[in-house]
């Protein structure tokens, strides 16, 4: 099986008008994705953020959680946190988990310009030999598309079969259902 990595990236998203914008990093974010990272067995969750500060308070959470109080206090939590690695730029979450490292884009859209991988494929090519992957999760309302077109490949999104569906799915239920498909046991 190739080894994966999550990254939640920041910047550059899309904002409410179809612009690139920034985000904030919530607490909720790094502690909900790292549990998930943890649980299917992702090597690492990284978040990206271009400004040091930002990065420097997901140093601090994560030391707190691995070394400090948190870790006597909650093994498992701590477990998680140690995926945690903050960056400044997904190249750069890249170049740290492999250079040859592939990434893998989703949306809730399947508007991109890549190859499109159901979730069968997906986890199919997981399970193969090859290269790292780096499965890229958006925020605000979606990945830039510098990010979503020079990516190897986007994975299908998640889709209701509910007659008029509301595809607004949190970053976070997005990362557990696609990693559950990618990386879970399926039943
Ligand atoms: N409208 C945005 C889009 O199309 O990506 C939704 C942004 S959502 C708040 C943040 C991230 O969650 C997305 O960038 C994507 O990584 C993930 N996500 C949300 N809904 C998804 C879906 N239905 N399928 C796959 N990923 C989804």
């Amino acid at each position: 099986m190739r080894s994966f990595a999550v990254a939640l990236v920041h910047s550059p998203v899309v904002g409410r008008d179809g612009s690139p914008i920034t985000t904030a990093i919530t607490s909720v974010d790094v502690h909900d994705i790292a549990r998930s990272a943890r649980t299917f067995g992702a090597s690492k969750y990284y978040v990206v953020h271009p400004v040091d500060q930002a990065l420097g308070v997901v140093s601090h959470m994560k030391k707190h959680w691995v070394e400090g109080a948190g870790a006597l206090r909650n093994a498992a939590r701590s477990s998680a946190l140690g995926l945690v690695h903050p960056v400044p730029t997904l190249e750069e979450a890249r170049s740290d988990f492999g250079p040859d490292a592939e990434i893998w884009v989703t949306s809730a859209r399947a508007t991109g310009s890549r190859p499109l991988l159901s979730h069968d494929e997906a986890r199919a090519r997981l399970a193969m030999e090859g290269p790292p992957v780096l499965f890229a999760f958006g925020t605000g309302n979606g990945l830039a598309p510098s990010i979503m077109d020079s990516a190897a490949a986007q994975v299908a999104p998640i889709l209701s079969s509910a007659p008029a569906p509301y595809n607004h799915l949190s970053v976070r239920a997005a990362v557990a259902i696609l990693l559950d498909r990618i990386a879970g046991v399926s039943r």
